[in-house]
Parts: structure tokens; C-alpha cells; sequence
């Protein structure tokens, strides 16, 4: 509590600022409301306490929501609680006509104990153990599908014009299974895949679009993990019991959605008297052409079928504004995490406290705070709880083609996604906030909050399309997540490094992410602030945020693609 006192009151001289900056952004065109407005903001950030976001994460990530898996029980109790807080806020309902839920409609695949998962050649036929060797669904959505098809390395499964880069080189793979490499060719230079950084195109989400935009029957992706940058029990653990798709709207799908470990791969390339460190050489070449192998994937894709609905939990605080109160800026935090496996020995339960209950949490406690404050801003403020990022962005994504108001009024998505709850934080992440013309305001604020804004620490993992603000940004809004950086008051950068590390290793989204009373959430209370007054501000300036000119979603803000 009483480094809570001290952070806020260090926090105290922004509010100045704060005023100042949305006089000098009202003064242009609207009278002042500095002194009613300032109080009003002040107010508010006094009123956000780090034992409200304590108490959502404590209960969000009790056993007894079991993990709140996608399609589970445990899930849907979540979103009533969310739905039910938004309530008692005063929130108006934003889902379906005159309800917090908006309804995703979704189905449950589940890979079958009689899959089988073959490589065959002329000589041998190897059988691949699941979850040891392999994992994979059936995009399509079968309860069965015969794959019997010969393997095409096609290097690193990227056709990106605007870098000069091919490995198809229009090469035809309709029916072929594409066995590639995940991430990008490796670079320095920021204008080849941006570099270091991870542009969209290393996803493996990406892979699997466009191998099956080109017609393949199945991918499989080779697994490294310093290439995937998390280990092979992320995928394992993403890819194993039930998983989700949004149901199918007409676009193409793979039969064999696959990762592999890279054991696997090398024994692909031996059978084909092939080197896979030779083969993942050639693919960094921008000659690199794809290589028909002579192995086959013999694949008997099993599954069931679970058609089932699932629910965001969207609220809308009305903005003061008449004419602006149609357009809004959005909050939003995933409540789903990886739910229970209840044939799993030991703990099974994946509680998911960091993953997302802090996120939600911060949501909640933020959904409070506006409501609760004496004069509310010109724009609606929508706070959206989202269903099945685990799964892969899907209610973002369903969020995103089913906006309660059009994303072109949309003016901001600002995103949560795992706060730690660390202690008082000297640094805020705003990854993907520079490609958006508000990024003054966020340097502005971030100041005033003697918050050192740290850039990506990790830009070769690319998190910013790993969670779910990227499901917004791809419709065209500027958004972007807020969380801590490394720096935390009292301890040294190395001591922050060494907590990420261990939660990566240790915690991330296996079963031991669990609440602890020990935790400290003065961070998420922090980021609450911060992401508080970064709202605020969007949603009084006088024009809808946009992104930079040439930004790889600009076109989609202009509503000149999808
Ligand atoms: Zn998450």
C-alpha cells in the first residue's frame, strides 16, 4: 500500500501536464475545459487501486473457473463476471442487441486418437508420435480427412513483393503438403522484414494463410525454438486437446495445420539424402527455390467436432460529446486462457493470473473509473473483453468484422495483455504506438508518468501480432498494447530481464501461472493510470487517430483492403 502512496505521488506533477496537453489540443478549435477537466482526470486516476485489479485477478484465476478455456465452463462463468461488472458500472450493454455478450460462433476441433501421421518413402513408412513429435489440426473442420501427399520445402513460406521476397517463385503447390521454416530470413537492414524485428510475415498464422490461399492440403512447420522464439511446450501445449476456429466464412483452409520438432525435419531431409541445416541455409537466399522432396505425408486427420458459441463482453460508456459520442476509443484485455485438461496427472488446470486476469483486471478496474468520473469524455469509451486469443485472435478477430460501432470511427484500441504484477514499473512498452500519429501524445504522457518508454525488448518475436490488438490493427484501427518494461523501482534492469526469463520458462501458459497473495500489483495499477490518461487524451482531441504514412495498415484504416 504505502509504495503505492509513493508511486502515485510522484505521478501527482503529470496531471499539469496532462491538462496542459489537452488545453493546447482543445484550445485550437473548442473552448477550454481545463479546470473541470483536470480535476475530473485527477480524480480519476486517484480512484484506481491496485486491490480492485488484485481482487479480479484473484477470482478470474481461481481453480474453480478451471482455466477458463474457450468452449469450457469455466470460460463462460468469466465473461458472466466481466459482463455482470460492467453492469454494476453503469456501462451500457455493446453486444448483441442489448446484451454484453456478443456471440462468437465457433467450433471445437479435437484431433482423434485414430489420427495417424505418416512419412512415407519408397523404403519406409515412419509413424510420428503426437504431441512428442507432432501436432495438427484439420482446419477445415471435418470429423475426417485422408491426406496422401508429397512434401514441397518451400524455405521460409513467404511471397512478400514489397521486399522483393519469393520462395515460391510460382511454383505450383495446390495439393502438396508445404513443410517450411516459421519466422523470416534472418537481417540487420530495417528495411528488408523490418530487420531484427518480426514483420507478419514470420507468423505462423501467415504460413497457413498462404499455403492455403495457394492451395496446399497441409503445412507443417519446423519447430526451433530460437527460430519461434518460445520452446516446443508452447506449441505442444497450444496444440494439444481441443482447439477453436471461428466457423468457416468461405475462406480457403488446410486439412493439416502441423508443427513438427525439428528432429522430425532432419529425418524428413535424410530420407531425401538431403542436409536440413543445408536446406535452412539455402532458404535465407533470395534464389532460394522450393524442393520437391520424395517423402509423402500419409495423414488420417481424425477429429471432433464441436460446434459451440462463445461470447465477447463489450460495454460502452457514452461519450458527453453529441456529435463525437459516435465514435469511440476501445479498451481491450482477453479473458480466455487455456482452460482445464482434465486428463492430464497432476495440475491441470491452466489458471492463467498473468495470462490475462491482469489484463482484465486493469480493464475492469479502468471500466470503473471512467464510469464513476464526474464529467465523461467527449468520445464513447468501448471496453471489450475478448474471447479465444489462445486459440489464435479469434474474438478479436470476430470482434474486429463485427465492431458495435465501425471501425472507422474507431479512433484507438489500446490492448492488455499479461501485466506481471512486479512491483512500481520505470518503464512502459508501447510496441506499435510509433506507427501511429499519436505517438506524441503517448511520449508526452509517458514522461509525465516518469515512465522511460523501452522499445521492444524482444522485436524478433513479434509481439505485436501475437496478441489481440493486431486483430484490430488488421481492420484498420491504431492500436496498440501497454504493459511494463524491464525496469522496476527498487531493483536493477538485470533483475526485471531475469523475472521475464523466468516466467517464460516456468510459468507461461503452463498450469503454474497461478495467482500468488505475494503478488504486487502496483504495476498493473500503474499501467492502469497510464492507459487511463492515454484514453482520456484520444478521446478529447478533436481528430480520430490514423496511422503513419505507409504503414502496413493504413490501407485497411482508408477501407481500401480488408
Ligand atoms: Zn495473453
Amino acid at each position: 500500500m504505502r509504495r503505492y502512496l509513493v508511486t502515485f505521488f510522484l505521478s501527482f506533477c503529470f496531471v499539469l501536464t496532462l491538462l496542459n496537453l489537452a488545453q493546447a489540443q482543445s484550445k485550437k478549435h473548442h473552448a477550454p475545459q481545463s479546470a473541470k477537466l483536470s480535476g475530473t482526470v485527477f480524480a480519476s486516476l486517484q480512484k484506481v487501486n491496485p486491490e480492485n485489479i488484485r481482487a479480479h485477478v484473484r477470482f478470474l484465476s481461481h481453480d474453480l473457473l478451471e482455466g477458463r478455456g474457450t468452449g469450457q465452463r469455466g470460460g463462460d462463468i468469466a465473461a458472466e463476471y466481466i459482463a455482470t461488472q460492467f453492469a454494476l458500472y453503469g456501462l451500457k450493454p455493446a453486444g448483441d442487441k442489448g446484451y454484453y455478450l456478443q456471440k462468437v460462433p465457433m467450433v471445437g476441433v479435437t484431433p482423434g486418437d485414430a489420427t495417424t501421421f505418416s512419412l512415407v518413402t519408397n523404403s519406409h513408412t515412419t509413424d510420428l508420435k503426437p504431441l512428442d513429435q507432432y501436432v495438427a489440426y484439420d482446419e477445415t473442420q471435418k470429423p475426417q480427412s485422408e491426406v496422401d501427399a508429397p512434401i514441397v520445402f518451400v524455405g521460409y513460406g513467404i511471397e512478400a513483393p514489397e521486399y522483393q521476397w519469393d520462395d515460391y517463385k510460382g511454383v505450383d503447390v495446390k495439393g502438396k503438403v508445404l513443410l517450411m521454416l516459421v519466422n523470416e530470413p534472418p537481417s540487420d537492414d530495417p528495411k528488408f522484414f523490418k530487420g531484427k524485428a518480426l514483420t507478419y510475415y514470420g507468423r505462423w498464422t501467415y504460413k497457413y494463410e498462404e499455403a492455403a490461399r495457394k492451395g496446399a492440403v497441409g503445412a507443417i512447420l519446423i519447430h526451433k525454438t530460437e527460430m519461434a522464439s518460445y520452446p516446443w511446450e508452447v506449441v505442444r501445449n497450444s496444440n494439444s486437446g481441443e482447439k477453436s476456429f471461428l466457423q468457416l466464412d468461405g475462406s480457403p483452409k488446410l486439412q493439416v495445420a502441423s508443427w513438427v520438432q525439428l528432429d522430425v525435419a532432419r529425418q524428413i531431409a535424410q530420407y531425401s539424402g538431403l542436409n536440413i541445416d543445408k536446406l535452412m541455409q539455402d532458404a535465407r537466399s533470395r534464389d532460394f527455390h522450393p524442393v520437391a522432396l520424395p517423402v509423402r505425408l500419409k495423414a488420417r486427420m481424425v477429429s471432433k467436432v464441436r460446434p459451440f458459441t462463445s461470447n465477447n463482453v463489450l460495454g460502452i460508456l457514452p461519450g458527453r460529446d453529441a456529435k463525437l459520442r459516435d465514435e469511440a476509443v476501445m479498451y481491450t484485455a482477453h479473458y480466455d486462457h487455456l482452460g482445464i485438461r482434465p486428463d492430464m496427472p497432476g495440475d491441470n488446470i491452466y489458471n492463467g493470473a498473468d495470462d490475462n486476469a491482469t489484463g482484465c483486471g486493469i480493464v475492469l478496474e479502468l471500466a470503473r473509473v471512467f464510469s464513476e468520473s464526474a464529467q465523461k469524455p467527449r468520445r464513447s469509451i468501448l471496453f471489450a473483453s475478448v474471447t479465444a486469443e489462445e486459440q489464435g485472435l479469434l474474438g478479436s478477430e470476430y470482434l474486429g468484422k463485427h465492431p458495435p460501432i465501425p471501425a472507422d470511427r474507431i479512433s484507438l484500441d489500446l490492448n492488455f495483455d499479461d501485466l506481471p504484477p512486479l512491483g512500481a514499473p520505470e518503464e512502459v512498452e508501447v510496441s506499435g504506438a510509433e506507427r501511429t500519429d499519436f505517438y506524441p501524445t503517448v511520449e508526452a504522457l509517458a514522461k509525465d508518468f516518469r515512465l522511460a518508454i523501452r522499445p521492444d525488448s524482444r522485436p524478433e518475436a513479434g509481439h505485436y501480432y501475437r496478441s489481440d490488438h493486431f486483430s484490430l490493427a488488421r481492420v484498420g484501427i491504431p492500436s496498440f498494447s501497454v504493459s511494463e518494461g524491464m525496469k522496476f523501482k527498487g531493483h536493477d534492469l538485470a533483475w526485471g530481464m531475469k523475472q521475464a526469463e523466468d516466467y517464460t520458462e516456468h510459468r507461461y501458459h503452463q498450469p503454474s501461472d497461478e495467482y500468488s497473495p505475494s503478488m504486487d500489483f502496483t504495476a498493473d495499477a500503474a499501467m492502469a493510470r497510464f492507459g487511463f490518461a492515454l484514453g482520456w487524451a484520444a478521446a478529447e482531441q478533436s481528430k480520430l487517430i490514423q496511422w503513419e504514412k505507409g504503414d502496413e495498415f493504413e490501407k485497411a484504416r482508408m477501407g481500401n483492403e480488408k
